[in-house]
C-alpha cells in the first residue's frame, strides 16, 4: 500500500469520527444540549445552636435552619450528581426526625421523585460524587449503584478509620464496595474540558472538596460543600469546630478566595437557605 493511499484512509477515518461516528460506551447525557446545573431540594436541618460551626464562640446561642440541597449537572458527556442528601427514607416522618441533641432532620420532597421529573432513574446517572462524607452528603448514596462514584481516597480512608468519624454514616457507603469507583486524590476534571472540576479543598474534612462549572451564561459558579454553611462564615472566615483541621480550612478558605477573584466566580454555599433559594427553582436550571 502506498503511502498516499494510507493517508486517504486516514482522511476518510477523520472525516467520519469528525462527521460524529458513535463513540463506544457513549454516557447518556445528551450531546447537543449545554451544560446544565439543576438544585435538588433533599432536606432540611433545625439546629437550636449553631456552634458546631465556629470555634470561636460567636454561635453560642443562635439556633440556625440550613437547606440540605443536591445537585445534577448535566453535561453532553453524562449525569453527574453532586451530594446525595439527607436520605429519602426520612420522607415518610413528616415533622422530621430529632437526629442528634438539638438537631431535626426533615425530608420533604425525595431526591427520586425529583429525578423523575426529568423522566430520569437513579440508574441514569452516570457519576456520583460527594464534597465529603457527612451523612447529610451520603445518605442517598445506596440508590446509585449502577453509576461509577467518584471518590476521594483521603476521604474515604478517613472515613473508614476506627472509631468512625462524627457524622459519618458508613452505613450510606457500603454500597462503595461492590460499585464501579474512580479513586481520586487530586483536583479531577470530570468530563475532561474543564467545564466540571472537583476542587480540592481540605479541612472540614481530610478529603473536603468544592466544584467548580463553567456555565456558558451563567459563568463560573462554584459549589461550596461545607467550606462554609452560611453567609458571615465566608465573610468572616470562620472555621468550625468539628472541622479536622483548621490550618487546612483556612487554607481552602484561600483557595477558594482567590480562584473565585480570577472567575468572577458565583459562590453557592451549600447549606445556606437563602444562595438556594436565589438558584432556579427545580426542574428549572442554570446553564
Ligand atoms: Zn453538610
Amino acid at each position: 500500500m502506498s503511502s498516499s493511499s494510507v493517508s486517504n484512509i486516514l482522511f476518510t477515518l477523520g472525516v467520519v469520527l469528525a462527521a460524529g461516528w458513535p463513540a463506544q460506551g457513549m454516557a447518556s447525557g445528551d450531546s447537543s444540549a449545554p451544560l446544565r446545573l439543576y438544585a435538588m431540594h433533599c432536606g432540611s436541618l433545625s439546629l437550636e445552636s449553631m456552634s458546631m460551626f465556629e470555634d470561636t464562640d460567636e454561635y453560642t446561642a443562635t439556633p440556625g435552619d440550613l437547606v440540605v440541597p443536591c445537585y445534577l449537572i448535566r453535561h453532553p458527556e453524562g449525569d453527574l450528581i453532586w451530594d446525595t442528601g439527607l436520605g429519602d427514607q426520612l420522607a415518610r416522618h413528616g415533622d422530621g426526625v430529632v437526629i442528634g441533641e438539638g438537631v431535626t432532620a426533615r425530608v420533604e420532597v425525595t431526591l427520586e421523585a425529583q429525578l423523575r421529573q426529568l423522566d430520569l432513574l437513579p440508574g441514569d446517572i452516570d457519576y456520583v460524587a460527594f464534597s465529603h462524607f457527612h451523612f447529610d452528603h451520603t445518605n442517598n448514596a445506596p440508590l446509585f449503584a449502577q453509576s461509577t462514584y467518584i471518590v476521594n481516597r483521603k476521604e474515604l480512608d478517613w472515613a473508614q478509620g476506627t472509631p468512625t468519624p462524627f457524622g459519618v454514616n458508613l452505613e450510606s457507603l457500603n454500597v462503595l464496595a461492590d460499585a464501579k469507583t474512580q479513586l481520586i486524590e487530586f483536583d479531577h476534571d470530570v468530563f475532561n474540558d474543564g467545564s466540571v472540576r472537583i476542587l480540592q479543598a481540605p479541612g472540614h474534612t481530610p478529603g473536603h472538596q468544592v466544584l467548580m462549572l463553567q456555565l456558558t451564561n451563567a459563568g463560573t459558579v462554584i459549589l461550596s460543600g461545607d467550606l462554609y454553611h452560611t453567609h458571615d462564615n465566608h465573610e468572616l472566615s470562620r472555621v468550625p469546630a468539628i472541622n479536622t483541621s483548621r490550618a487546612e480550612t483556612l487554607a481552602s478558605i484561600d483557595r477558594i478566595s482567590r480562584l473565585m477573584e480570577k472567575h468572577d466566580a458565583r459562590l453557592v454555599i451549600q447549606h445556606a437557605p437563602e444562595d438556594f433559594a436565589a438558584l432556579p427553582r427545580f426542574p428549572a436550571h442554570l446553564d
